[in-house]
């Protein structure tokens, strides 16, 4: 990862130092976006500014040690009369913690203050300046001190050179106050139930969808404003939007897509059927090493993580029937298990189709009696308005789905059940298998049988039935509200939404990928 003169960034050794697999996962360009981490960017907007510096105090300075093999940049550097200098590194801490100084915080310091030394200047003293209490802390330069620096450099350049992260931290108590939780996930990397709720400021995620013809969203001094054709302009904050879908004909300003990507969000848009046309993604995704590995993943390999993904899905479907008391559970539970000793990939899609046939000719017994019209999973044109809300459900999933795969740096192409031919985002639709009926077709079956979806949300063009944008703009509200909610995951024991899971199952299937586990595992209800 990083070439033997390179040198490393301080603020990695400063990770390393709290623990090695957060270093490992910063320098394979893993974000995290918790809120003491936007304080901290925020209060950084200040003191990295070399604009700002005095004769007494200088900001934003870069420093470089050739010997240690390090370069950073210090917040604050005081000079006294005497010209004697002294560090300052400037930190957001949560308000209840005793402003004191880290372990990483004084390695960071030590090793800053080794730069400027070695660059020729004196220096006598460190300390750390906390924004939240506005509390300044002494940090003693001791031998000691400097020498662990220098160990934790060799010791960081080793782990972030490594193929893969180094496991994740076992009941340890920094996993509860690090920045990188949400993308380490060190209790599902265990396979076991989680003691904590997954830290996300936003766990849901809000996703803008512009789906009004004629919309058109731009940005506005911090925030996202829509217009809308003969409606008043709708504004949101910037920093709450996690990623936008466009619908047909709306329309997303370059300013808005740039800073979106900037942030780290992809976009994706569809077409007015339900079909996705295409996504931008941030150049710089995280864990580049994954992609190459994704495409060479033995047959075997790919041939177990296809079966697991159709067996999920098949008892996903069981589960939906059964909670309407329907008889075709069992069959679909049989068709389940066959699924699961498949070995081919023709095998696989035959049972899927098998298990189709039965799913959606039964989900007849679900809809309310205007609505069980559906003779059998159609697509493209829909046929019948059932299938027509499937369509559009599918898509929202799969816009889902390929931001939660481009989030952790996969490629959506790489797929171990789908065919990349003919373009498609082969892994996309591999990892959504296993949401399609807890999520899209739950969605589906809530807004017709309670009324949001009404017949005249649908229109008929020659053999092909359409939603309105009325009926579109009451599904995408149905996804939504399914989306954000609430269930208990199976395997880890804790409350996530349903959005938030199908970032885990990706990261899952990172995992899977760089070896981290033997086997993918969907998510299947009970
Ligand atoms: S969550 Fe725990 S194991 Fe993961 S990077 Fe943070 S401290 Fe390390």
């Amino acid at each position: 990862m990083t070439g033997a003169s390179d040198p490393v960034p301080i603020s990695v050794v400063a990770h390393h130092a709290f623990c090695p697999r957060r270093a490992w996962l910063e320098v394979h360009g893993e974000r995290t976006d918790t809120g003491q981490m936007a304080q901290g960017v925020a209060d950084h907007g200040v003191v990295d500014e070399p604009s700002s510096s005095r004769a007494t105090r200088l900001r934003a300075v870069e420093v470089l040690s050739q010997k240690l093999g390090v370069v950073g940049r210090c917040d604050s550097v005081e000079i006294a009369a005497d010209g004697v200098m002294t560090v300052v590194e400037h930190k957001a801490s949560p308000l209840r913690r005793l402003p004191e100084a880290t372990y990483p915080q004084r390695i960071q310091l030590a090793l800053q203050a080794a730069c400027l030394r070695e660059q020729g200047h004196p220096v006598s003293g460190a300390a750390v300046w906390f924004t939240t209490t506005r509390k300044r802390v002494p940090v003693e330069l001791t031998a000691q001190l400097l020498a662990e620096a220098a160990q934790q450099v060799e010791a960081t350049r080793e782990v972030v050179d490594r193929d893969a992260a180094p496991p994740a931290l076992e009941d340890d108590s920094r996993c509860a106050r690090c920045s990188h939780v949400s993308v380490c996930l060190p209790d599902e990397h265990r396979l076991r139930p989680s003691a904590r709720r997954i830290a996300v400021s936003d766990p849901a995620g809000r996703v803008l969808h512009l789906s009004s013809p004629g919309s058109r969203a731009s940005l506005s001094r911090g925030q996202v404003l829509v217009k809308v054709p003969d409606a008043d302009a709708v504004s949101v904050p910037l920093g709450q939007v996690a990623g936008i879908v466009v619908h047909g004909n709306a329309d997303v300003s370059a300013a808005l897509i740039r800073e979106t990507l900037l942030r780290g969000y992809p976009i994706v848009w569809c077409s007015w059927a339900g079909t996705v046309v295409g996504w931008a993604a941030p150049a710089d995704g995280p864990n580049g090493d994954a992609r190459p590995r994704q495409h060479q993943l033995p047959g075997p390999r790919r041939i177990a993580a296809a079966r697991s993904i159709v067996s999920a899905k098949i008892l996903n479907q069981a589960a939906l029937l059964r909670r309407h008391n329907c008889d075709e559970r069992a069959s679909l539970r049989e068709l389940a298990r066959t699924a699961g000793r498949a070995r081919s990939s023709a095998e696989i899609f035959g049972l899927e189709g098998r298990a189709a046939a039965v799913y959606f000719a039964a989900l007849n017994q679900v809809l309310k009696p205007g609505w069980a019209t559906i003779e059998r999973r159609t697509g493209r044109p829909a046929t019948d308005s059932v299938n027509c809300a499937l369509n559009v459900a599918y898509s929202l999933l799969l816009a889902d789905v390929l931001r939660s795969v481009v989030a952790c740096g996969l490629d959506p192409s790489g797929g171990v059940l789908h065919s990349p031919g003919r373009n498609k985002p082969a892994l996309a639709l591999d990892l959504m298998e296993e949401f399609r009926a807890p999520l899209a077709d739950s969605a589906v079956v809530w807004a017709l049988n309670n009324g949001e979806l009404r017949g005249s949300h649908f229109r008929r063009d020659l053999d092909a039935v359409r939603l309105t944008a009325p009926g579109r703009k009451a599904l995408i509200a149905a996804y939504e509200r399914r989306a954000t909610s609430e269930f208990s995951h199976p395997e880890f024991g804790y409350q996530v939404s349903w959005r938030r899971a199908m970032e885990v199952q990706a990261r899952m299937f990172l995992g899977f990928v760089m070896g981290e586990f033997d086997a993918y595992r969907p998510i299947v209800q009970r």
